[in-house]
């Protein structure tokens, strides 16, 4: 196959950029292939590593003339070898050849004469000197003015720049900041193909929150930063919505970057339906409307969420669902906008993205399509258990050829409504899609499926969940994998070397601490 993605994978097993090690040719998402001997004990020859098999990004590469460009962002000053002007180093209007490192503007990259030499030329980037014109120092409000992108739509507003914490929402005696020191590390509670996730105590209140640790180092790349920034923006704008989970605060050592968030007790998705194998109607469709509102809040502020599927919905102690991990979000999509960004978890990948279509919030819908085919199937809809054995059936390639071509079998277990909303969601045509034509989001709300979902009350957390996750206590971690509960919880030790090539410039104005969740605590 000689589509987009092949030529951007094939570029990038040669590259090795962008893709966790040993994430490229992972044998495929094959969710629940198999009936256990008893509910929770593991199918004959399952391999529970494969679940959780990670989000990526794949980065857009540009031919012409031999180069091989890719989009940059420069720290220092740079010139375009084409037009000899500056090349401002916001919004990634530069282009860089991966070969022989040629640096232009994005505009003027196709007008590239000079063939690729492949060899390295040294471009023409000089140290900024600290006159304020270089994009050192970035924090949230560069990204807004840097990108060429439109703003978020006027209502409801969008988030707010992180607000100045007022002295009289502090306590006597506490600081303006957070770090690691105050907080106790108690386990880890999960992983993720960028982050490891620990249960904290806040000392000063004894009050339990999750702590998202990302190594800077997995960020330093160019393109990288711009996630953790979309990752705080939307942990802030989400901090105000029942089923996505909120922010506490942010900060950093030399090393490494913190989110505490709201801890979610009742664990993921995936915990539970490798559990249950698959769910009753009724089970999946209350997740489903629950997810439904969460993706529509986050829509209506701009918000592509691209990363939906089974662990990283999570389920608080009544039951109710909180989506988390924001890392993958596209900020400031107005309705009709579109993007292009080829990335995602590839089981959950929509159509259009393979296709390389510019694409906007109908991915998501893709998404929830495939997700509440695993709730109520137990399997992934593009299951290929049958395929394991046959090499070349076994790749990325192979899936995504599924994606895209392969007819989805509803099995027949299923009612002819939730047949019907699975057909919704899951067509390959965004145009045709559930929740993308005209009426956008009311199709889903009116949809047979969700016709005993009574939408207000369910917004306002008064629907009674189907299933109340089991705890004793505010710290029990019955519900998070032993593999990692069982994980020694510190930190390793910072390494000097790797420190050193660390920018950290990329990382000022990280910090940041919810005022709302401040005056809270002083409650206690
Ligand atoms: P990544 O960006 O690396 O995918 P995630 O944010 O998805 O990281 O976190 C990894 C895992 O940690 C999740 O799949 C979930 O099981 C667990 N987790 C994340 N956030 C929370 C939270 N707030 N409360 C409880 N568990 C969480
Ligand atoms: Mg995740």
């Amino acid at each position: 196959m000689s589509t987009f993605w092949t030529e951007v994978l094939n570029a990038a097993a040669n590259h090795s950029f962008q893709l966790t090690p040993g994430d490229l040719l992972s044998p495929l998402d094959m969710v629940f292939p198999n009936v256990p001997p008893a509910p929770g004990m593991p199918c004959a020859g399952e391999d529970r590593s494969i679940y959780r098999r990670g989000a990526r990004r794949w980065r857009k590469l540009y031919r012409v003339n031999g180069h091989i460009f890719q989009a940059k962002r420069f720290n220092r000053r740079a010139f375009c070898a084409f037009c000899q002007d500056r090349i401002w180093g916001l919004g990634r209007q530069g282009f860089k050849c991966i070969q022989c490192k040629l640096l232009v503007h994005k505009k003027c990259h196709k007008l590239v004469q000079k063939p690729c030499s492949n060899e390295h030329v040294d471009p023409v980037e000089v140290k900024d000197d600290a006159n304020g014109e270089s994009t050192l120092g970035r924090a949230s409000s560069v990204r807004s003015r840097a990108e060429p992108e439109p703003p978020l739509p006027e209502t409801p507003p969008a988030p707010a720049p992180p607000a100045p914490v007022r002295p009289e929402d502090l306590e006597p005696g506490s600081q303006r900041q957070y770090s690691l020191e105050d907080f106790e590390l108690i386990r880890v509670i999960g992983r993720g193909s960028y982050a490891k996730v620990l249960m904290v105590e806040l000392k000063r209140t004894k009050r339990v929150y999750a702590m998202k640790v990302i190594k800077k180092a997995l960020v330093t790349d160019d393109e990288d930063i711009d996630w953790v920034q979309t990752e705080k923006h939307v942990f802030e704008t989400a901090s105000n919505h029942p089923f996505l989970v909120g922010l506490h605060s942010c900060f950093q050592t030399p090393s490494r970057l913190f989110f505490v968030i709201e801890f979610v007790r009742g664990g993921d998705l995936m915990f539970h339906m490798q559990r249950q194998r698959r769910l009753p109607e009724e089970h999946a469709r209350f997740y489903a409307a629950e997810i439904s509102l969460a993706l529509h809040f986050l829509h209506e502020r701009g918000v592509i969420y691209r990363d939906l599927k089974l662990d990283n919905v999570l389920l608080d102690h009544e039951g109710h669902i909180k989506l988390t991990d924001y890392g993958m979000c596209k900020e400031g999509v107005r309705p009709g906008d579109t993007t292009s960004t080829f990335c995602g978890t590839p089981n959950y990948i929509a159509p259009e993205i393979l296709r390389g279509e510019e694409y906007g919030f109908s991915v998501d819908w893709w998404a929830l399509g495939v997700l509440t085919y695993e709730m109520l199937a137990g399997r992934s809809p593009f299951d290929i258990a049958q395929a394991a054995d046959n090499p070349d059936q076994n790749t990325e390639d192979y899936l995504f050829q599924v994606i895209l071509e392969k007819t989805i079998r509803i099995p027949r277990s299923l009612s002819v409504k939730a047949a019907s909303v699975l057909k919704g969601f899951l067509n390959k045509n965004p145009v045709e899609r559930l929740g993308c034509g005209e009426n956008g989001f009311l199709d889903i709300v009116n949809h047979p499926f969700f016709k005993s979902i009574e939408w207000e009350m369910l917004e306002q957390k008064q629907v009674v969940p189907p299933f109340k996750p089991r705890l004793e206590g505010e710290r029990d971690l019955a519900n998070f994998p032993p593999e990692f509960t069982d994980e020694p919880v510190h930190l390793t030790p910072d390494n000097d070397t790797v420190i050193a090539d660390i920018d950290q410039s990329e990382f000022e104005g990280f910090e940041y601490v919810n005022p709302l969740l401040m005056s809270l605590e002083d409650c206690v």
